[in-house]
C-alpha cells in the first residue's frame, strides 16, 4: 500500500472534443487545471502522444517536485475495462481497438495509473465532492451529445460483469422508436442527447410552419431562447423529453432503489421546463417507497465532476479501498 499523505495525483478528463487535466490534492482540491482540445483526429498514437506531453506540461506548470505527484486518475470517453485500463473501441475514436492505456501511461509517466469509464469517473467525482456527498448509492445521468449513466454503490462504481453497467441512454424508452446510434430503435439517448432533442424540435417547427421559410435550430441555446419567447411547440417537445427522462429515470429507481439521482450537462439548462416533468413522471411511476428518500438534483461540479471522480479512483487504489 503507497502512503498518501498530503501528496497529489494527476487528473484527466478526456473528451473526444477536449481534454481538462489538473493536480488534484488528497482532500479534492484542484491545483492546476488546463484544458486543451484533444489530439484524436489523427489516431491512437497521436493522441497517446497528447495525452503524454499534455500530462507532463500540467506536472511542470504546477511547480511540485515530481515525487509528491504519486498517480495519475484518467477519466475516458467509451467503453474499458477499469481493472486492466484497457480501453475496448470507443464509437467516437479514430483506431482505437483493445488498447492497454493504463500501461502505456504509466510506463511513460512512471506513476500508478487508474482509469475509469468517463460517466462512472463523473459519478464518483458527484458522490466525493459533489451533490451526492455523504450518500452511499446514486446514479449520475450525463445529458449533452449523448446520454451516460454511472452507478455508485456503498461508495464504489458499480461496473457490472463486463464493464457496461450505467448505460442508461441505451435502455428502451419507446417501442419502435426513432433508431439510435447503437442500431436499436427506442433509446433514451435517440431522444434526451442535445441533437436528438434539437431533431425533435426541428421537425415539430416544420410540421406546424411555413416550410419554406424554415431554418432548423442548430444548437441547445437557441432552443433556450424559443423558450424564452414562450413557443409552444418547443415547449411541447421539451416536456415530452422530461417525461421520457422521467420513465427511464423510474425504471432505474425501481431497479436500484438509489439515494440520489445527479443529471448534469447541457441538456440540464431547459431548467424547470425540462425537470418538471420529469420529477412528476418518476414519482408517477416508481414505487412511493423508493421515491420517498430520493433526491434528484443537478450537478454541483459541473465540469469539474469527471476530474475530481478521476483523482478519486485513483487516491482510493492507492489507498488500497478497491
Ligand atoms: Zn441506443
Amino acid at each position: 500500500m503507497t502512503k498518501i499523505f498530503n501528496n497529489c495525483v494527476l487528473a484527466a478528463d478526456v473528451g473526444g472534443t477536449n481534454t481538462r487535466m489538473a493536480i488534484v490534492t488528497e482532500s479534492g482540491d484542484i491545483l492546476t487545471l488546463l484544458r486543451k482540445s484533444t489530439h484524436c483526429q489523427d489516431g491512437m498514437d497521436e493522441m497517446i502522444k497528447f495525452l503524454v506531453s499534455f500530462a507532463r506540461e500540467v506536472i511542470e506548470k504546477s511547480t511540485l517536485p515530481e515525487e509528491k505527484i504519486c498517480g495519475m486518475g484518467v477519466g475516458f470517453p467509451g467503453p474499458l475495462n477499469a481493472e486492466t485500463g484497457t480501453i475496448f473501441n470507443p464509437p467516437n475514436l479514430n483506431g482505437w481497438d483493445n488498447v492497454p492505456l493504463k500501461d502505456i501511461l504509466e510506463k511513460e509517466l512512471k506513476v500508478h495509473v487508474a482509469i475509469e469509464n468517463d460517466a462512472n469517473a463523473a459519478a464518483l467525482g458527484e458522490w466525493w465532492k459533489g451533490a451526492g456527498s455523504g450518500t452511499s448509492s446514486l446514479f449520475c445521468i450525463t445529458l449533452g451529445t449523448g446520454v451516460g449513466g454511472g452507478i455508485i454503490l456503498d461508495g464504489k462504481v458499480w461496473h457490472g460483469a463486463s464493464s457496461i453497467a450505467g448505460e442508461i441512454g441505451h435502455t428502451t424508452v419507446i417501442r419502435d422508436g426513432i433508431k439510435c446510434t447503437c442500431g436499436n430503435t427506442g433509446c433514451l439517448e435517440a431522444y434526451a442527447c442535445s441533437g436528438g432533442i434539437l431533431k425533435r424540435v426541428n421537425d415539430a417547427l416544420l410540421e406546424e410552419g411555413d416550410n419554406d421559410k424554415f431554418q432548423p435550430l442548430t444548437n441547445l441555446k437557441e432552443i433556450d431562447k424559443m423558450l424564452i419567447q414562450g413557443n409552444e411547440v418547443v415547449l411541447k417537445i421539451i416536456k415530452e423529453t422530461g417525461v421520457i427522462l422521467g420513465i427511464a429515470i423510474a425504471n432505474l429507481v425501481n431497479l436500484l432503489n438509489p439515494e440520489m439521482v445527479v443529471l448534469f450537462g447541457g441538456v440540464t439548462n431547459m431548467g424547470v421546463n425540462l425537470m418538471e416533468p420529469l420529477k412528476e413522471e418518476v414519482m408517477k411511476r416508481a414505487f412511493k417507497k423508493a421515491t420517498e428518500p430520493l433526491r434528484i438534483e443537478l450537478s454541483r461540479l459541473g465540469d469539474n465532476s469527471g476530474i475530481l471522480g478521476a483523482a478519486k479512483n485513483i487516491l482510493s487504489k492507492l489507498q488500497g479501498r478497491t
